[in-house]
C-alpha cells in the first residue's frame, strides 16, 4: 500500500513540472514529440534524417537522453540542430523536470519551434511518464520482431504515430509490416504509421508531411 503512495507522489509531482513544460512550449510556439523505443531502434537516425527535412519550415531542436554519453547529441548537432543532452545515470525514462531545465536551456541560445526529445530506450515507463509532450512517437525496428505492439500495449496505445525503421533489412527478417500495421491501428485507431529507411532516409515523404502539419 505504502509503495502506490509513493508514486501516485511521483506522478503528481511529474504533473505539475509537465505543466510547466506546456506553458513554456506554448509561449514559445513550439510543438514537442517524445520519441520512445527500445535501445538500437534507430532513434538517433531518424533524427539526424528528419532534421534538413523540416528545416525549410521549422526551427528544429532535440533533446537527448541517455543514461550516460553525450554520443547522440554530438551525432545530431552535425546536422546543424541545436541538441541537449541529459544523462539520466540508472534513470530509464526522462520525466517533465529534467526536460524543463533542458527546454531552459535550449530557449537561452535561440527560438525553436519544434522540439523532438529522444527518451531513453525503453518501451516500458518513458509511455507512463507525461513530459508535457504534444505526442508521443514510437519507434520500431523491422530487427526487433513483429510482436512488439502486442507485448508492449501502453506505449502503442498512446503513441500519435508509429514510425518502422530499417526497412532496408526486412528480406533478412520474419517481420510482417502488415501485421505490425493493424496491431498498432487496433489499440490506436488515429494512429498513422510511417515505413522508413532511417539510415538512407529513404520513405521519408509521408513522416515529413505529418509533421508540416503539426
Ligand atoms: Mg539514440
Ligand atoms: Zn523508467
Amino acid at each position: 500500500m505504502k509503495k502506490i503512495n509513493v508514486m501516485d507522489r511521483v506522478y503528481a509531482a511529474n504533473e505539475e513540472w509537465a505543466e510547466a513544460n506546456r506553458n513554456l512550449l506554448k509561449e514559445n510556439g513550439s510543438v514537442m514529440l517524445n520519441l520512445i523505443g527500445s535501445p538500437g531502434a534507430g532513434k538517433t537516425a531518424l533524427i539526424e534524417q528528419t532534421i534538413p527535412r523540416v528545416s525549410d519550415f521549422r526551427s528544429p531542436a532535440v533533446i537527448e537522453g541517455d543514461l550516460a554519453t553525450s554520443r547522440d547529441a554530438d551525432r545530431v548537432r552535425k546536422t546543424g540542430a541545436p541538441a541537449y543532452q541529459i544523462n539520466t545515470g540508472s534513470g530509464c525514462h526522462l520525466n517533465a523536470r529534467l526536460v524543463n531545465t533542458a527546454l531552459l536551456d535550449l530557449y537561452k541560445k535561440g527560438g525553436h519551434d519544434l522540439i523532438f526529445v529522444e527518451n531513453v530506450g525503453n518501451l516500458v515507463c518513458p509511455a507512463e511518464f507525461d513530459i508535457g509532450e504534444h505526442a508521443k512517437i514510437a519507434v520500431l525496428s523491422v530487427a526487433e520482431g513483429d510482436d512488439k505492439i502486442e507485448k508492449y500495449p501502453l506505449l502503442f496505445a498512446r503513441a500519435s504515430a508509429l514510425v518502422v525503421t530499417k526497412i532496408d533489412l526486412l528480406a533478412h527478417t520474419d517481420f510482417r509490416t502488415e501485421k505490425v500495421k493493424r496491431d498498432y491501428e487496433r489499440l490506436n485507431k488515429r494512429g498513422r504509421t510511417f515505413i522508413v529507411d532511417n539510415l538512407r532516409g529513404d520513405g521519408f515523404d509521408g513522416w515529413i508531411e505529418f509533421l508540416k502539419r503539426l
